[in-house]
């Protein structure tokens, strides 16, 4: 909602000051457990707030790229002591501008300071190349360089870790950064930039910029000094960011949406199994680009599994994130629940049997928040829009299938391919699953939860570009510059 207001509106961070927009209109952001909660009113930057950043970051990459590689960590690692100090707030401030239980928000951030530390470490590990020369007395090596000003566009899913997993290996690579967070979770990336800043990093290496995707995430990436666009989010806007990037040949890292299958199959203990599949499901509502959208069983446990999910959909508490008893708080936004219910709509329509959920929840401790039933639909077949789309929300969807070869032409049929799993006893299905399952990531006989060291990204359309993660992320934030040098 977009308001014309005198009281105190956040501010964007330039050049190692924080700098009011100077636009007249700002906008609320309200708690989605309770819309009367106003979080903070933040600025609608425009074109020129982002020129200004990216101007300041350019100018301060000529420093910080100099700066050895074990010196930026040292900035880093004070960050992650500040980091760890102000875990309470930024979990506080996460879960109340977003929505997620506490104790998911604090994981959050626990889990950022640990992947940091990965990160910060692996400074002195930004290893190059050498090989042996053709020619006598020459030595050949490439090393690695910065890639230059990164722009780094967020979504409002993981406030806290999405910022800081682009962020941080960048200014580790030696690059600076102008972050746009999304418009409906700019607090928390306010917070994370204020304890850049008291960790001294020079100034311009970080900037900040809040304000629309359309306004300041296009002029970002159209920005002719923006050497690179690290983006997570939706893959329609992806798509419109790889289309901008290419026009300056800016280099881009797009991790995009899901719509991540679980296959069980042969899998004796399905208690287990029902288990993961719903921690893999309705984790923060459903809302994270990893949750498991389908599940996918063979004809024989099909009754017994779906017994199983419903008695553990019906034992979530939803509610308010900041009640400890809490398990799946409420969707994001009202146009997020409103895209929730129109998929119950098309479900109904296209033949599909709501089990247990597919609710607004709006009566008394839920009035003023955006709550909707954890949901389990059934009688669901594969070319149906609600088993082939991203559906974001607490929503679980079962396919039952004849044969494990039907499982894997089921799995693989949706535009995406982020993350699988397969739940079986038969290490050969499993081996089948891992080699013809088109996904950037697969888990076997455990549920979509992936590690901060590892790889992370997905093929088709759920993302373009080097994995991110795995360390620094450098085969995105570096280039390799290569040397033949001559001696006598
Ligand atoms: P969006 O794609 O709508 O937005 C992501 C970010 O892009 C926001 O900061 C948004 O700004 C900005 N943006 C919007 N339009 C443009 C534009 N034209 N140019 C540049 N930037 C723009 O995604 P959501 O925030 O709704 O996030 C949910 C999506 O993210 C889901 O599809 C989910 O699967 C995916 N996701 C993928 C992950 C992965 O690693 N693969 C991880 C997490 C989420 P604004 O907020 O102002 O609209």
């Amino acid at each position: 909602m977009t308001v014309k207001t005198e009281q105190d509106v956040y501010k964007n961070f330039i050049n190692g000051e924080w700098v009011e927009s100077g636009v007249e209109e700002v906008y609320e952001v309200t708690n989605p457990a309770d819309k009367n909660d106003v979080v903070g009113r933040f600025p609608l930057s425009t074109e020129k707030d982002v020129d200004k950043a990216v101007k300041s970051a350019h100018e301060a990459l000529l420093i910080w790229k100099k700066v050895p590689a074990s010196e930026r960590a040292q900035f880093i690692y004070r960050f992650i002591e500040l980091l760890d100090e102000n875990k309470e707030r930024l979990g506080k401030a996460l879960c109340r501008e977003q929505g997620k239980p506490l104790n998911e928000a604090l994981t959050e951030v626990t889990r950022g300071v640990s992947e940091m530390r990965f990160v910060a470490g692996e400074a002195v590990r930004l290893e190059g190349l050498t090989l042996p020369s053709d020619r006598r007395g020459v030595i050949n090596m490439a090393v690695r360089v910065p890639i230059g000003v990164v722009a780094a566009i967020t979504p409002w899913n993981f406030p806290v870790l999405t910022p800081l997993r682009k962020v941080i290996p960048a200014l580790i690579c030696g690059c600076t950064v102008v972050l746009k967070p999304a418009t409906n979770t700019p607090l928390t990336s306010v917070i994370i930039t204020e304890l850049l800043e008291k960790a001294l990093l020079p100034a311009g290496t970080i900037n900040l910029v809040i304000g629309s995707g359309r306004k300041v995430g296009d002029a970002l990436v159209g920005h002719p000094l923006v050497k690179g666009v690290s983006f997570t989010g939706s893959t329609q806007v992806g798509r419109n960011i790889y289309e901008t990037a290419a026009k300056n040949f800016t280099k881009v890292q797009l991790e995009l949406g899901g719509n991540n299958p679980a296959v069980v199959a042969e899998y004796q203990d399905l208690e287990d199994g029902a288990s993961q599949i719903v921690a893999g499901c309705y984790g923060n509502a459903g809302q994270r680009c990893t949750a498991i959208g389908r599940v996918i069983v063979l004809d024989k446990q099909a009754d017994e599994l779906e017994k199983l999910l419903v008695e553990k959909i019906q034992a979530f508490k939803v509610g308010n994130g900041m009640d400890p008893d809490t398990k799946i708080g409420p969707v994001v936004s009202e146009s997020a629940r409103q895209t929730l219910v129109n998929y119950m709509e098309l479900a109904k329509k296209e033949g599909a049997h709501i089990v247990v959920g597919g609710r607004s929840l709006t009566e008394g401790q839920y009035q003023n928040g955006y709550y909707f039933e954890p949901t389990l639909i059934s009688g669901v077949s594969p070319d149906m829009a609600v088993a082939k789309e991203e559906i974001f929300g607490p929503v679980l969807i079962l396919i039952r299938v004849s044969s494990f070869d039907e499982a894997i032409t089921v799995s693989n049929n949706t535009e995406y391919g982020l993350t699988a799993s397969v739940f079986t006893d038969n290490m050969n299905l499993a081996y089948r699953y891992l080699e013809d399952v088109e996904s950037g990531m697969v888990h076997i006989n455990n549920g979509t939860v992936s590690e901060g060291h590892m790889p992370f990204g997905g093929v088709k359309n759920s993302g373009v570009g080097p994995y991110s993660i795995g360390g620094t992320n450098k085969d995105f934030y570096t280039e390799l510059k290569v040397a033949y040098i001559q001696h006598k």
